[in-house]
């Protein structure tokens, strides 16, 4: 699905990620943990085609294709999503519009039919009700004055409506009760089969225990130093990052 090979990418003339490599398969779950400010949201930003970003060398396979000119639309088109880490309100612009916009965008780009309105809204509401929201959000402006949990269930209500092929989601889990952590692991996992993968950055094991990853990573100072199963993020809930660094 998804292959980096020794990407460098800066900003600012500041270098974020160095040579840093990953793989991820059809159908797989691969956990990105670190500490703040060790590029988490860089892989993420650049995957999903920000422009902020300068990738000096290396490459990104999605599909077997080169994606480094492809803008966010393209990706998106080609079943790449994210989740942002600050999604962001729109005021003035519908929830429901929003989503069967993205969503007929999206299909129209690979020639397949637009969903009409009353198609859409068997599909959002039956979404809706996975992430928990009342229907009444679908029709406020976007994430304009959701609560941060409410936001964040909005992300994962995208995530079910778009059906990604890739799914990037940063953060997903932060600055949730117990409650909405359920229930935001209980929308990724009705989003998961056998031909979706997932990249989920997290600072939390605790989400871990609904998903059942394929590899947890940690990134460290731009590169990832050490991969492993659940139980390396269980290492590093209980002991944190510096033993890594003297291992290194
Ligand atoms: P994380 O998501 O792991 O917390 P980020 O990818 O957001 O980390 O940031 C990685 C590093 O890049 C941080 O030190 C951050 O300050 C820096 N950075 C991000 N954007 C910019 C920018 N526009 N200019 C300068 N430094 C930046
Ligand atoms: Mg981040």
């Amino acid at each position: 699905m998804l292959d980096i090979n020794n990407i460098t990418v800066s900003v600012d003339e500041k270098t974020i990620l160095k040579d840093l490599n990953l793989s991820v398969g059809e159908g797989e779950l691969h956990v990105i943990m670190g500490r703040n400010g060790s590029g988490k949201s860089t892989l993420a930003n650049i995957l999903s085609g920000s422009d902020k970003y300068k990738i000096s060398s290396g490459k990104i396979t999605y599909k077997g294709e080169d994606i480094n000119i492809l803008s966010p639309e393209e990706r998106s088109h080609l079943g790449i999503f994210m989740s942002f880490q600050y999604p962001v309100s729109i005021p003035g612009v519908n929830t429901m519009v929003f989503l069967r916009t993205a969503l007929n965008s999206i299909r129209k780009a690979r020639d397949e039919d637009e969903v009409d309105a009353a198609d859409f809204l068997k599909i959002v509401k039956k979404n809706i009700s996975i992430v928990g929201l009342d229907e009444s959000f679908l029709y406020r402006s976007l994430n304009d004055g959701f609560s941060g949990g409410e936001k964040k269930r909005n992300e994962i209500l995208q995530l079910l409506t778009l059906e990604p092929d890739l799914a990037i989601l940063d953060e997903t889990d932060s600055g949730l009760d117990i409650d909405a952590l359920n229930i935001v692991a209980r929308g990724i996992n009705n989003y998961r089969n056998k031909k979706r993968s997932i990249i989920l950055i997290t600072h939390y094991q605790r989400i871990l225990e609904h998903l059942k990853p394929n590899n947890v990573h940690i990134l460290m100072d731009g590169k990832i130093v050490k991969s492993g199963g659940v139980d390396l993020a269980n290492k590093i809930e209980e002991k944190g990052f510096s033993w890594l660094e003297q291992e290194a």
